[in-house]
């Protein structure tokens, strides 16, 4: 049995707590509903970390017994600053979390549905390769926090709607791997309703701001 959407959002709201940037949340929230849609059923190992929680984990296989799991101090990682997770696949059913490595196809596809919503990949680090490991930007090091998606428009976009953005529909079109036509024709408004239906909102064609930010990750 594949756990359900609602039972995965509700494991992952649990990880998903305070000191969470809401914009991290969101989109592991929206990637966690694509990919149960494809039947991959994801939860979240790690979130927001506390200093304390860091130094703790640091001292495993250090000054404390067990193996090293982590290379950063309180305070030196992305988890301590709320804008990094750590997924895995559930398996048997949901009693089991597997860590996916390459070639795993699975791991394949969480990062290019983390990576479409700017996501950076532990797995990309050269040296020491985190592969279950997501951060919005690196704010251990300065980085500063990246601008989310475009900017939803003011006004629902559908078709027939009066004086529609060509560049912004180019955009979702290619969101939803559609041709570019710049048109919000018949083949958009389908696309749209089976995204809407897959994410469980009002299916009406329409892009309102809800739907917007689901195809495009939160921005305040
Ligand atoms: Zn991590």
């Amino acid at each position: 049995m594949t756990p359900s959407l609602d039972w995965l959002l509700d494991q992952a709201n649990r990880k998903l707590t305070n000191g969470m940037d809401p914009d991290v949340a969101a989109i592991t929230r929206t990637v966690i509903t694509e990919l149960a849609a494809e039947g991959l059923p994801i939860g979240i190992a790690q979130g927001f970390r506390t200093k304390q929680e860091q130094d703790d984990l640091y001292a495993s296989g250090r000054t404390r017994p067990g193996k090293i799991v982590t290379y950063a101090k309180g305070g030196k990682s992305n988890h301590n600053f709320g804008v990094a997770v750590d997924l895995f696949v559930y398996a048997d059913g949901g009693k089991r979390a597997e860590f996916p490595a390459p070639p795993d196809p699975r791991l394949k596809r969480i990062v290019a549905a983390m990576k479409r919503y700017q996501m950076q990949w532990g797995g990309d680090w050269g040296s020491f390769p985190d592969y279950p490991h997501f951060q919005l930007y690196d704010a251990v090091n300065g980085q500063t926090k990246p601008l989310l998606g475009p900017r939803y428009p003011g006004q629902p976009l559908y078709a027939g709607a009066e004086r529609m953005d060509r560049t912004l529909i180019r955009l979702i079109q290619k969101r939803l791997r559609l041709p570019l036509t710049g048109r919000f024709d018949q083949k958009l408004t389908q696309r749209i309703k089976q995204f809407q239906r897959q994410h469980r909102l009002a299916v009406d064609g329409i892009i309102g701001p809800v739907t917007w930010r689901h195809l495009f990750g939160a921005r305040r």
